[in-house]
């Protein structure tokens, strides 16, 4: 069996979890296939956060430069060089940055995998040494597009800030038969989404969530969910639409 949406065969969905969550630090999914994938407690954010640490380094050594055939360059750093790389981490040409570095992995479709790698170039610490901003998670925006999670497991995630204002947003996704129990939605909005199958009775609490122009079919969502312009609206699973908080009002 294909997949429908990548063309690959199930068997050959290799993104594990970890590669998913990677791929997420540095902007989110686009035209991305997740089937089946376990996202289970991730925390999506869509708001900027940036929780980059400071280290305190006395000095920085950087692996030794190749040539084409292998053999070791004498590194010829230049004053500005080295400055720049004791300020961010990071050198210039030609030396590639950090993140660059990390973009040597990728999946079966040839699209790259980003993995931080914190050990290159490689810190020498000191308890006296100078302040460098080094690394960590460093979210810009988050945006979800053209991506399939169909039958992804989102129970116990937290989905925060997923508005135009935040830069992030989900449009045009495949969340059919996605579980999403125990999981937190906070000023979210899915555009042009399947949530076919979808139940969102059962999360652990949601604050503005929207559904714009959604297929709607076989979901269960709360009433106090808005739906603008659904797609399947008469096909929807009404037996459980109430979530356990309103019912509780009554
Ligand atoms: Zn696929």
């Amino acid at each position: 069996m294909k997949c429908q949406i990548c063309n690959l065969l199930y068997e050959e969905h290799s993104l594990t979890r970890d590669d998913a969550l990677n791929i997420h630090k540095f902007g989110g999914y686009r035209n991305r296939c997740f089937l089946k994938t376990n996202f289970k407690g991730f925390e999506f954010k869509g708001k900027l956060t940036d929780d980059r640490v400071i280290i305190k380094y006395n000095n920085i050594t950087y692996p030794l430069l190749r040539d084409a055939k292998g053999r070791p360059i004498i590194a010829k750093y230049s004053k500005k060089d080295e400055q720049i790389s004791l300020r961010t981490g990071k050198v210039s040409n030609p030396y590639i940055k950090i993140v660059q570095e990390g973009q040597n992995k990728f999946d079966k479709l040839g699209n790259p995998i980003f993995l931080l790698d914190l050990d290159n170039p490689i810190p020498v610490h000191h308890p006296n040494g100078k302040s460098i901003i080094k690394s960590g998670i460093y979210i810009k925006k988050s945006l979800f597009k053209n991506s399939n999670f169909e039958k992804s497991d989102f129970s116990n995630t937290i989905f925060k800030s997923f508005l135009k204002k935040y830069n992030s947003r989900i449009i045009a996704c495949n969340f059919s038969k996605t579980k999403w129990n125990g999981a937190t939605l906070e000023n979210v909005i899915f555009k042009d989404c399947n949530m076919r199958g979808v139940d969102m009775t059962n999360l652990k609490f949601f604050k503005n969530v929207a559904f714009i122009n959604c297929n709607m079919r076989g979901s269960r969502i709360p009433d106090e969910m808005v739906l603008q312009n659904p797609i399947n609206e008469n096909l929807m699973d009404n037996s459980r639409k109430r979530s356990k908080s309103s019912i509780r009002k009554r």
